[in-house]
């Protein structure tokens, strides 16, 4: 099967990028492992975007969670912090709206040159595609980090959990304290459970300008509200070394001698591989191991024609991880696609207005100063 443009993952990225690239008359075809938004549906019950929606499109200022400048989850699901079966909803509207031709059951697990020129995507059901361009946007969710120390396969990633209640035990350790550790901790705490997360610094003590490195304000006004019950207790500088089990639950055992007990499996909120592992050999990294794709267009700079959209894109040292970060590149993408292709980009420049198009990166580089 060809096409002239591919796009890995039906989630905000893909769904994004295939829309803007409509812009321009270009058609891609996405590959979607599962279903569209099947990230968003996965999440562990009650949990709700920390980006709040609003409906500021009219005055150029598109809702923060959407993925297209005309169009605001806060109108279509009436909620400033839709939950992610909902965000997943949005997303199943932009592909009607736009007629997006979204390829579901589809695991890709490979992008390679082609012998003819272009590129081969090969996935699980032994599926060969031929692509001039393929954009990957397959998330990082669904690849969470689950080693680190003996006892962490044993231990359930939070975002593995579909509901709090049926988590076992009575007492619960998180090890992970940001956005992800926090929102199981409140979570659990709200449910009755007295809750310890640990981690080895202290990120709920972080202010930064970036919302990357910092707590969102909807996740520290849960935070205040769980810790004002006493059943939450937050302990950082702690390197974990090891978990062991027995009978009835497990401890967690810290470098430095002190350990904690939990009554179940804890939880683990330590971050993501994130879906770049799978073609880790087609994208350099950096010394810090961020991924390192071309300013001009997010490109691979050993594979062309290999595009990166998502939250794994970062560029001067800023983190790309939010919608309303990544949906910023849509438009740079979809412009060098549409030039190669020999199409005109012309109706892309109208969403520089709308921050969809951002090629100036050195407003990265700004700080809030309060
Ligand atoms: C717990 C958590 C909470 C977050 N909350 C927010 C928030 O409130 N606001 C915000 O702006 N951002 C939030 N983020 C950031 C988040 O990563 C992005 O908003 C968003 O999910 C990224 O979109 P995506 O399309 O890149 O990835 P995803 O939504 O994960 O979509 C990727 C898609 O690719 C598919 N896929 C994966 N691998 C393959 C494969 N090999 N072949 C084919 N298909 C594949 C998946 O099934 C999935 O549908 C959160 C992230 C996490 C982890």
């Amino acid at each position: 099967m060809t096409a002239d443009v591919l796009i890995v993952g039906a989630g905000p990225a893909g769904i994004g990028m295939a829309a803007t690239l409509n812009r321009i008359g270009v058609r891609a075809t996405i590959l979607e492992r599962h279903g569209i938004g099947a990230s968003f549906r996965r999440w562990p019950e009650g949990m709700r975007l920390i980006t709040p929606s609003f409906t500021a499109n009219q005055f150029g200022l598109p809702d923060l969670n959407a993925v297209t400048p005309e169009t605001s989850p806060a109108l279509s699901l009436q909620d400033e912090h839709p939950t992610g079966e909902a965000y997943a909803s949005y997303l199943h509207m932009i592909v009607e709206l736009e007629g997006l031709d979204v390829r579901t059951g589809v695991e890709v697990t490979d992008v390679a040159p082609h012998d003819g020129g272009g590129l081969e995507v090969r996935t699980t059901d032994d599926g060969h595609w031929r692509s001039t361009f393929v954009v990957w946007a397959a998330g990082e969710l669904q690849y969470p980090r689950t080693g680190g120390f003996p006892g962490a396969e044993r231990c359930v990633p939070t975002v593995e959990v579909r509901r709090w209640d049926a988590h076992p035990g009575g007492d619960v350790v998180v090890v992970g304290g940001f956005e992800s550790g926090i929102d199981a901790a409140v979570s659990l705490v709200a449910r009755g459970r007295r809750v310890t997360v640990l981690d080895r610094e202290d990120p709920w003590g972080v202010v930064d300008a970036d919302p990357s490195l910092t707590l969102s304000p909807y996740t520290q006004r849960r935070l205040r509200e769980a810790q004002a019950t006493g059943a939450l207790q937050l302990v950082g500088g702690v390197e974990v070394e090891a978990v062991t089990f027995a009978e009835h639950g497990a401890t967690v055992h810290a470098a430095d001698g002190r350990s904690w007990h939990a009554g179940g499996p804890p939880l683990l909120a330590t971050g993501f591989d994130g879906s770049l592992e799978l073609v880790a050999d087609r994208f350099k990294r950096d010394e810090r191991s961020r991924v390192v794709v071309t300013e001009e267009a997010d490109e691979s700079t050993v594979l062309p024609g290999l595009f990166l959209a998502g939250p794994a894109v970062t560029h001067r040292g800023a983190i790309f991880c939010f919608v309303y970060k990544f949906r910023q590149r849509f438009g740079v993408v979809a412009r060098e696609i549409g030039r190669r292709l020999d199409v005109d980009t012309e109706p892309l420049e109208e969403l520089r207005a709308h921050r969809f198009l951002l090629d100036d990166l050195s407003c990265c580089e700004l700080e809030c100063t309060c």
